[in-house]
């Protein structure tokens, strides 16, 4: 990879190959984080061939990707989801401008589509006939789908509660799938020693140091299709912490190579019932873990796995830290669908959730210019969507009945 020069920890600051056989520190165990030749990007990569490339997807930014010259691109279309101007919604919170990235039309409906594509292109190239990897579930969906566009074989280990739309969409796409009685940290270990023990390409985000790279995308587009105008705010729901991580180096190499002149702050958002990362910020102190208790199961994670990275990228943004319950996880799906016509997941919609608190207790200005990415499709749990939702009016089939329903209800 000529625009790639390594890897380094980022706990302990050495410096590795980047290759798939080292995913961690051989010195710490701690995450790596790729580190681009940006003098050699700068010169076949600029604001204006970017401008005239007709690849609509996550791959027109190949040239800030971790991918071996020569690689087969999967064919699943990944990326350039919509970026949505929402005035109503807007607002109703209280806010000049927001913008909704709609990442849930993605292949497979969640923003993990972008690090899996990753994953598989790395693993095809790698000579590798199996991928594997635990998830909350959209992790899983996201590299299964991808890996049967691509002629992998997957396996995937998922925690008994995940929701029965995304362990559904694993069967529909032929993954080997392996529902774990236990939590996520469960999970996550019993895939850990599988993949060792059977040398699987290995798309665990606790470990693999392209899947956030894969998920930087989605800033690389925020700002191309802001036209490089940085917005002052990034609201995005955390779990493991990949995301966020993604999120801040996609702006970060934008900054690197002169296509934006400056960053935005980062809103990183969790759920009460479990905000290991935002409670590390908070108090300064190092992560401990949490029990899982919310509703949002995609960002349910206890033991978050790429810690380091999410709360070196919510300092450096000089960001802010927002929990939110679960009423008002729901609450933001209902008010989404309804102003916006955009239906995301618990988890989907946290990001948003915390902006409107964020707003409400004035830790972000009225005059700011914010997105806020649906990170996931609200029919991948239609139990939480229907909770947000209610019933519909019931009526016999007779106009008269209908009449009266109306008149007894307020639609
Ligand atoms: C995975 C996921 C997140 C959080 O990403 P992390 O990398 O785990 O922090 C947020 N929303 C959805 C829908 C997800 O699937
Ligand atoms: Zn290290």
């Amino acid at each position: 990879m000529k625009n790639v020069k390594g890897a380094i920890c980022v706990n302990c600051g050495a410096e590795h190959e980047a290759n798939d056989t080292t995913l961690t520190c051989k010195k710490c165990g701690g995450i790596l984080e790729i580190v681009y030749d940006y003098g050699y990007i700068k010169k076949q990569f600029s604001r204006e061939n970017l401008a005239a490339r007709k690849d609509f997807s996550m791959w027109r930014y190949m040239d800030l990707l971790p991918v071996e010259e020569g690689s087969t691109i999967p064919p699943l279309r990944v990326g350039w989801s919509p970026l949505y101007k929402t005035d109503r919604l807007a607002e109703m919170l209280g806010l000049k401008t927001l913008y909704i990235k709609d990442d849930g039309l993605n292949p497979t409906s969640s923003l993990k589509d972008r690090a899996s594509a990753i994953a598989i292109t790395r693993a095809a190239h790698a000579g590798k006939d199996t991928v594997a990897c635990s998830s909350t579930g959209n992790a899983a969906s996201s590299l299964a789908g991808g890996a049967a566009a691509m002629g992998l074989k997957s396996f995937i280990f998922v925690p008994e509660r995940a929701p029965k739309a995304k362990v559904t969409q694993l069967l529909i796409f032929g993954a080997n799938v392996i529902s774990v009685q236990g939590n996520y940290e469960d999970t996550f270990k019993l895939s850990a020693g599988a993949i060792e023990k059977w040398g699987w390409y290995n798309r665990n985000a606790a470990v693999n140091p392209y899947l956030s790279e894969g998920k930087k995308t989605v800033s690389l587009e925020i700002a191309e299709q802001l036209d490089f105008k940085v917005p002052d705010y990034v609201a995005i729901s955390v779990g493991d912490g990949c995301t966020i991580a993604g999120v801040w180096k996609g702006f970060k190499d934008l900054f690197a190579l002169g296509f934006i002149d400056r960053l935005p702050k980062l809103i990183s958002v969790q759920a009460e019932g479990c905000c290991p990362v935002n409670r590390a910020i908070e108090t300064g102190s190092p992560i401990t873990w949490m029990d899982e208790n919310t509703l949002a199961d995609s960002i349910a994670v206890g033991a978050p796995r790429n810690g380091d990275k999410a709360l070196a990228a919510i300092r450096e943004s000089g960001g802010i830290t927002v929990n939110v319950s679960d009423d008002e996880i729901l609450g933001a799906m209902t008010l989404l669908g309804k102003t916006c016509g955009i239906f995301g997941e618990p988890a989907g919609v946290t990001g948003t959730a915390g902006l409107k608190k964020a707003i409400e207790k004035k830790l972000v200005p009225a005059d700011a210019v914010v997105v806020s990415v649906v990170t996931g499709n609200g029919l991948k749990d239609i139990v939480s969507a229907q909770k947000a939702a209610g019933t519909p009016l019931s009526v016999p089939p007779d106009m008269k009945e209908l009449e009266k329903a109306f008149l007894s209800c307020t639609l």
